[in-house]
């Protein structure tokens, strides 16, 4: 019998038979798929064969990719800071300390797509500056000239999935109506069976594949716009660096999978209306396929240590928008809330010379 090996059209990981569930799994991204679906999925991929040309101008792109980009390591915090080899990288982003030249990146992670920067460093900082201007208490050398320097632009690593969403959903509907005849009112119910069988597509659902940054500050500055995403081409990285992604695919699904699934099921739920009432009874929503982008996008980033926490502050390269949490000047704080008692205390003695 021929042994055939399928890979999970999630995110690529070897799919396992399981006996006693009758179904095919991987153990990467937790994907489960029937014998059916499987066939299906697979019978409908086979037509799909890559053009000889785009398959080598593929090859050729990589191994571009390879030869420009150096890789640097941070000896203290990890980080791994990608950079085009006409720009070097002489400090670590994130902890500011010396980085080390470690070598090559393999073309694996070359990224389809770009949104490049809209603007440059003085911009960043004259928004920076004008930021600063709103907080209170900052300390001295937050906004100083040797700080602006360790602002850099770091392309983000994102994974872009597009989802092909099987999804059967089964409710009871209800629709009542009452009159009055003579001296008696009546109600009527009538029970319907609401079936839906749907094939959804989701385009475009973002997750960012980097480890080392917030998650909540760049949900803060989002949204990007997907419509200026551009072919990669290793010109956009110089000047600039990147994050090497971290989290890879696998990773990533379970919160993509969460998300397809949310909007999926919003999506069945919002056709099934002219109801009095519903209750879904049956909804079995599965993802039988992903396509992925891996691509980059520019953000403005900056951390400031100050009494051993560490600040970031970043701006969307795209547009325009900031986030980050400015440190608090405990002396200043002091100071002021000295004056504020001095006030106070002055008040409360006028007060008391009218009054006694
Ligand atoms: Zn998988
Ligand atoms: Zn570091």
């Amino acid at each position: 019998m021929e042994v055939v090996q399928y890979k999970c059209p999630n995110c690529g990981g070897n799919l396992e038979y399981q006996a006693d569930q009758q179904n095919f799994g991987c153990e990467y991204c937790l994907s489960r798929f029937t014998e059916a679906e499987i066939k299906e999925i697979f019978n409908n991929n086979e037509n799909i064969n890559l053009d000889e040309n785009v398959a080598e101008k593929i090859v050729k792109e990589e191994q571009e990719f390879e030869e420009h980009t150096n890789l640097y390591s941070c000896p203290n915090c990890g980080a791994e800071i990608m950079a085009e080899d006409t720009t070097s990288a002489t400090f670590c982003y994130y902890c500011h300390n010396p980085v080390i030249l470690t070598g090559r990146l393999s073309g694996d992670y070359k990224p389809s797509k770009i949104i490049p920067f809209n603007f440059d460093k003085h911009k960043a900082e004259e928004l920076f500056k004008q930021w600063c201007k709103k907080k209170w208490f900052l300390p001295d050398d937050f906004k100083s000239n040797q700080q602006l320097e360790k602002m850099a632009g770091v392309y983000v690593p994102f994974w872009i999935a597009n989802c092909t969403i099987k999804a059967n959903m089964n409710a009871i509907g209800k629709k009542t109506r009452s009159w009055v005849a003579g001296n008696y009112k009546y109600t009527e119910t009538k029970e319907f069976s609401v079936i839906r069988r749907a094939s959804v597509f989701m385009e475009g659902i973002p997750a960012d594949g980097s480890s080392k940054i917030d998650d909540k500050l760049m949900e803060a500055i989002e949204p990007f716009n997907y419509d200026e995403l551009k072919s990669f081409s290793m010109s956009f990285l110089s000047g600039f660096f990147a994050d090497k992604y971290d989290v890879d695919k696998s990773e990533v699904f379970p919160r993509i999978k969460n998300r397809a699934v949310d909007g999926c099921d919003r999506l069945i739920r919002s056709t099934m209306t002219g109801y009095s009432s519903l209750h879904v009874t049956n909804s079995d929503i599965s993802i039988l396929k992903t396509d992925w982008n891996y691509i980059l996008l520019p953000v403005w980033f900056m951390t400031y240590k100050y009494k051993d926490k560490s600040y970031s502050f970043v701006i969307n390269g795209q547009t325009y928008k900031l986030a980050g949490k400015p440190p608090l000047s405990i002396p200043k704080l002091l100071r002021f809330c000295g004056i504020l008692t001095a006030i106070l205390t002055l008040i409360l003695t006028i007060g008391g010379y009218f009054f006694s």
